[in-house]
């Protein structure tokens, strides 16, 4: 048996290795190479070369494959000196097949000795990296999603039913800031569904109950209280500011007033709606899809609307339809997958069917039409009927 030092002699004498000022150039050269870095979490954390993509030793066999699927292409690897790139490299070509490998000589030190720039990437603490750990697992979100997630302001409309299981996952998700809009105070008859409240908080104001709760689930989100209603005087200075809007609000003339704003302020919407057995959700990206205003020109007749007095509502019905809000405003944070813009889902909780519908801008919308310097505040929120909307309702 060769003692280790020997082998390493070995396997870096059958390697092919590449000087640092070549990878320099290569790597200011675009889409030639795939760059690795093999070293621990640690070590990558303390800066790494620019545009290098994060495959440790450890888990070379099982996730090389997600950096670098082509196995023709040209892959480099490096550690701190060149010893572990080598026996990584020697791994890819002897085991899994890589027809193209190099282990960058001298490793990071020898790349700084000669002057090149590292990235030193934000990092999180040892208590975020195992609260978020599932999170940091899937390649879709990873440090570079949970960081997204951790700088993001969610506002959501009403800590009730939609809002209660919202705030948790979001809470739970590190969303960094969650700001809550509601007036309200606890009612024992809140409880069958606004999980977010309990029995002891009845009487408490939504925005404090639900405060707590976020914050026994995750300390470190940033809550932003407003316990008040959304209204035209308001609504700028409250919605200003945040990357995306749930909205559960229950009534139409917020939202309309809703759809204005955020149109003209370009903040995405997650909205949705539940009745009975029945939920709505979609998702309205001011220029990209549909505005609220493309789906319902109108509100419905006062009386058909289900906003003005207290309907009756599966409890589990709003914990479904709020996580699917809370998984649209995730991947709108963290900018993967198809949010559903341009699209209605239709839940049927009796039947247990999902349905959905295309929707499209409308070219004649009175609102997202036009630019949105030109929306006056005279004009939001205002639709036809509007004063006798709720009143005609009783
Ligand atoms: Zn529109």
């Amino acid at each position: 048996m060769p003692s280790a030092a020997e082998l390493i002699r070995q396997i870096r004498e059958r390697v092919s290795e590449v000087d640092p000022r070549e990878v320099h150039e290569i790597a200011n050269n675009g889409n030639q190479a795939v760059i690795v870095d093999v070293r621990e979490q640690h070590e990558y954390e303390e800066g790494h070369l620019p545009g290098a993509k994060h495959v440790p030793r450890g888990h070379l066999e099982s996730r090389i494959e997600g950096a670098a699927p082509d196995r023709s292409q040209r892959v480099i690897l490096y550690c701190a000196s060149g010893n572990r790139s080598a026996l990584a490299a020697d791994t890819l070509e002897q085991l899994l097949g890589y027809e193209n490998v190099e282990s960058m000589t001298g490793g990071i030190t020898l790349w700084k000795d000669r002057g090149f720039e590292v990235d030193v990437p934000r990092a999180l603490t040892a208590e975020q990296r195992t609260r978020y750990s599932r999170h940091l697992l899937i390649p879709e979100i990873g440090l570079e999603g949970q960081l997204k997630l951790l700088d993001a302001k969610v506002l959501l409309l009403g800590a009730g039913g939609l809002g209660s299981p919202v705030a948790l996952y979001l809470a739970a998700a590190g969303v960094g800031t969650l700001g809550i809009v509601d007036d309200d105070v606890v009612d024992l008859s809140n409880l069958q569904r606004q999980v977010a409240h309990s029995n002891d908080r009845i009487g408490v104001p939504k925005v404090d109950s639900a405060e707590i709760a976020i914050k026994e689930i995750n300390p470190d989100v940033d809550v932003v209280k407003y316990q008040t209603r959304l209204d035209a005087s308001n609504i700028m200075e409250i919605i200003g500011g945040y990357d995306v809007i749930i909205d559960g609000v229950d009534n139409f003339p917020t939202r309309y007033l809703l759809n204005d704003a955020t149109v003209r302020l370009q903040i995405p919407v997650v909205s949705a709606s539940i009745l009975g057995f029945d939920g709505q959700l979609s998702v309205f990206k001011p220029y990209d899809g549909p505005c609220y205003r493309c789906l319902y020109p109108t509100p419905p007749p006062a009386e058909l609307a289900p906003s003005c007095g207290a309907n009756g509502v599966l409890g589990a019905l709003p914990g479904t339809m709020g996580l699917l809000q809370a998984t649209e405003a995730v991947k709108l944070i963290i900018g993967q997958g198809e949010p559903l813009v341009g699209r209605l889902l239709l839940y049927e909780a009796l039947g247990a069917s999902f349905t959905e519908l295309k929707v499209r801008r409308d070219p004649d919308c009175p609102i997202c039409s036009r630019d949105p310097d030109e929306i006056s505040d005279e004009e939001m929120g205002v639709f036809p009927d509007y004063e006798a909307f709720c009143a005609a309702a009783g």
